[in-house]
């Protein structure tokens, strides 16, 4: 970066600091209350800037590099986890439509939503499948629509929307293949929405159930051709989210850690602050370590993506599956250390815990994270045998 840019970067930061501190946390607090996130928090983030940052600047975005990114979602996850979510999926979602778009469909679905003009939720889990080339909801085309029936859940944002970015096979094919990437308007006729929000963490982020029943949606919804669908789904767009997703697991854990490091200096026990007692000293040692070691992981996997590194696809599951493990147990030592309080909703670590624990399902579990790695170190293997070229 220039030195313009540079210091344009370190304004940006400092807005966002002093967003998460002030004004963020008001919302947190507001979200908690009423279990809502209404639609002039996405109006606040859109006008701030926060929700077009990685989009490149003839899209309408910011077009601000991925490392750097990291170091303001870092920031941002220290925030409510419905905020974190928000900024988070904005700012990738473009990125998985980009790359299978035509020029048509980038003016129709991709710009809009990096303006905020559009929501598109991420529609690929299904209630009585696995997750990827296991997915049965399908399509029939007849002329130029297709006929889509099936069923999604656990749909983030899937009440708000105005487009499903759905995975969906023509009817009849397996595995990989005649999969397609659809973007059904949340208003077809044939869609029932079941509003399904009440989670145990992440609270005001709408989720939904959706049932689709010979749904039609224009072939030229689809992006990339039949048989790509899941590329767009599981291609290069999952690699930086899982990065982002591992960095907002570092960004809530220092909140935790500061929670924890409070409490400790000012709860007195037997006459002295809990901060003096070498048990609760570890405790912050460790927890101190083990969010440094996590977050250069991320930082380093974060350079191999923006690098286009061969073993990115890699390090983007070896940071996810590292920073959600240490997020686990930062997040568990920092209830601990509250006592407890920790344990009523009044304290910000009841919510914290709460709000960490949905990050281990997102962008895939640790077991797909390490069936990720384990394919790529055989990949690497049998390069270096020479036995793949
Ligand atoms: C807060 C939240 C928001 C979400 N938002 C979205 C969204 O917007 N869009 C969307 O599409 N999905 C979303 N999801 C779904 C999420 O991506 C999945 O929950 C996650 O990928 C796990 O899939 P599953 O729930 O179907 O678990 P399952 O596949 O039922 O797995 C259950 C357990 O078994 C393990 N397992 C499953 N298969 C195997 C295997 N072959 N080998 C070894 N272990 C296995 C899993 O790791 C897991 O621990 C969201 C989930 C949460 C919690």
């Amino acid at each position: 970066m220039t030195a313009e840019q540079e210091q344009r970067f370190d304004q940006l930061l400092a807005r966002v600091r002093s967003w998460v501190e002030g004004p963020g946390e008001s919302w947190a607090e507001r979200i908690e209350e009423t279990g809502e996130v209404p639609d002039e928090l996405w109006a606040e983030l859109n006008d701030l800037g926060f929700l077009s940052v990685t989009a490149p600047a003839d899209y309408g975005g910011q077009g601000l590099g991925f490392t750097r990114w990291m170091e303001l979602m870092e920031i941002l996850s220290r925030c409510h986890g419905s905020i974190r979510m928000i900024v988070h999926v904005v700012n990738g979602i473009w990125r998985a439509m980009d790359g299978h778009a035509t020029e048509e469909q980038r003016k129709r679905f991709v710009i809009p939503s990096v303006t905020g003009d559009i929501k598109i939720a991420f529609t690929l889990t299904e209630p009585g499948n696995g997750t990827g080339a296991d997915i049965k909801s399908s399509v029939v085309r007849e002329g130029d629509t297709y006929y889509l029936s099936g069923r999604k859940h656990l749909i983030t944002f899937g009440v708000r929307c105005d487009y499903y970015l759905l995975a969906a096979r023509v009817e009849g094919t397996t595995g990989h293949e005649g999969t397609v990437a659809l973007l059904v308007p949340r208003d077809a006729p044939g869609l029932r929405v079941e509003d399904t929000s009440d989670t145990m963490g992440v609270r005001g982020t709408d989720h939904a159930s959706l049932t689709f029943e010979r749904t039609p949606v224009p072939v030229d919804h689809r992006l990339g051709a039949e048989g790509e669908g899941l590329d767009v789904f599981l291609g290069g767009f999952l690699t930086p989210s899982r990065i982002s997703v591992a960095m907002s697991c570092v960004g809530l854990a220092q909140r935790a850690q500061q929670l924890a490091l409070d409490h400790a200096r000012s709860r007195v026990t037997f006459g002295k602050t809990l901060s003096q007692r070498q048990a609760i000293q570890f405790m912050l040692a460790e927890n101190a370590a083990d969010i440094e070691a996590a977050r250069q992981l991320v930082l380093h996997a974060a350079r191999r993506f923006e690098e286009g590194a061969d073993d990115a696809s890699m390090q983007s599951s070896m940071a996810k599956m590292h920073a959600v493990s240490m997020l686990t147990t930062v997040t568990d030592k920092a209830l601990q250390i509250h006592g407890g309080v920790g344990y009523w909703r009044s304290q910000t670590i009841e919510r914290v815990y709460r709000d960490a624990r949905a990050q281990r399902f997102e962008e895939g579990t640790n077991e797909v994270q390490k069936a990720v790695v384990f394919r790529e170190l055989l990949r690497f293997a049998e390069v270096q045998e020479g036995t793949v070229r």
